[in-house]
């Protein structure tokens, strides 16, 4: 086995603390990444906290990683020592279904092996995550990332990024459309960085009128505040595509209404509780609502390639790990420009 520190959460309440465990030694097909930083996403906090029910403890958060592979199995073929990856969201699946033959692991039949807060496939291992010095990981679920781009800033995209370029795309996002991102935080800074460089007209709906500036910074051409409810209405039937990205309670019916004919509402935030919905927002100009989990594997390396073409990262603050419990005090607040990210030499 392969000692590894790190920084657990070991019950829903009490604040995340120093841990120490085992990584499995490696299998043929594994590759070992040493962690120089990874991104803290809400799902984190979500989990740690048992929003979403079912946390199992103890339990390392963390699925935003960028480092670098340490050791490869005997089988590994597309990764050697030395090489900057990437690890995300997901850590297996069962690599044979029709989902995960398409490219689509995260939509596994048998369910995706998340890279926390998860049973790992042999069904007694907890599956632990990238607050921590290292991580073993199956070479199908590790990325190349490119040395053009800076590691730190490069770790939300494991998250942060797929998770909103894969609705955008599977959406046909493209120049001329009126794209609306609600929520600016770690997902809705990526989503108007890519939704802007796909030629949309971009505006961010949000709550904080403090982020008005932030958002045409970031390439955002309007910002609307969702309390405003006379500039609100002057926007009903406006968007053609909406990226919901709000990790707390709210009404889907409200953004639908500024849906043009045949909008989509792309829903990838998940707060805890079931929303109401009205049929009438939907059938009255044809609207859908489709739901995205992060991307598969070949999507999230098009992503990345993509990224470090154009050069897109995230807007990060580096923290050290022993600031985490007040960083996830910070992002409840909103207050955060706008990824966390934990340097790992700091452990
Ligand atoms: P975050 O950085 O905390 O951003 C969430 C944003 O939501 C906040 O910045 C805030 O934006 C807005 N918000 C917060 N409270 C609100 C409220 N009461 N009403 C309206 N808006 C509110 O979180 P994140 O890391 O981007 O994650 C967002 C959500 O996506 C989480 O629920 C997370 O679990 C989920 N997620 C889903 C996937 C997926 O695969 N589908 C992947 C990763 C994360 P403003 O200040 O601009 O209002
Ligand atoms: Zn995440």
């Amino acid at each position: 086995m392969i000692p590894a520190k790190a920084y657990a959460a070991l019950d829903p309440k009490t604040p995340l603390q120093p841990f120490s465990f085992d990584r499995r030694d490696l299998r043929s097909d594994d590759v070992q990444v040493k962690i120089h930083f990874c991104g803290v996403c809400h799902s984190d906090i979500h989990q740690a906290r048992d929003e979403w029910g079912g946390s199992i403890y103890p339990m390392v958060p963390g699925h935003e990683i960028i480092g670098e592979v340490i050791a490869t199995g005997s089988e590994v073929t597309k990764f050697k020592t030395g090489d900057l990856v990437g690890v995300g969201v997901m850590v297996d699946s069962c690599c044979s279904c029709k989902n995960c033959n398409n490219d689509q692991e995260q939509y596994c039949n048998e369910g995706m092996t998340g890279t926390y807060n998860a049973m790992e496939r042999d069904g007694v291992t907890i599956a632990q995550g990238g607050y921590s010095s290292q991580i073993v990981v199956k070479e199908r679920f590790v990325l190349h990332i490119s040395k053009k781009i800076d590691p730190a800033a490069a770790a939300p995209l494991l998250c942060a990024g797929i998770t909103t370029y894969s609705p955008l795309r599977f959406a046909g996002v493209k120049a001329g459309q009126k794209v609306a991102v609600v929520g600016l935080g770690g997902l809705g800074h990526m989503g108007v960085k890519f939704a802007v460089s796909f030629g949309a007209e971009v505006t961010v709906i949000s709550t904080s009128p403090g982020k008005a500036e932030d958002a045409k910074k970031l390439g955002a051409h309007h910002f609307l505040l969702s309390t405003d409810k006379a500039a609100m209405q002057k926007h009903a039937s406006h968007f053609d595509v909406i990226l919901d990205t709000v990790s707390a309670n709210h009404d889907y019916t409200f953004l639908l209404d500024l849906l043009d004919i045949e909008g989509k509402l792309l829903i990838v935030g998940l707060p805890s509780k079931e929303p109401n919905l009205s049929p009438f927002s939907l059938i009255t100009k044809r609207r859908s609502i489709i739901g995205s989990m992060i991307g598969g594997m070949k999507e999230t390396q098009e992503m990345l390639d993509y990224c470090a073409e154009k050069n897109i990262v995230s807007d990060v603050e580096v923290i050290p790990v022993g600031y985490i419990n007040e960083a996830y005090e910070r992002m409840i607040r909103s207050d955060v420009k706008y990824r966390f990210v934990i340097d790992m030499a700091t452990l």
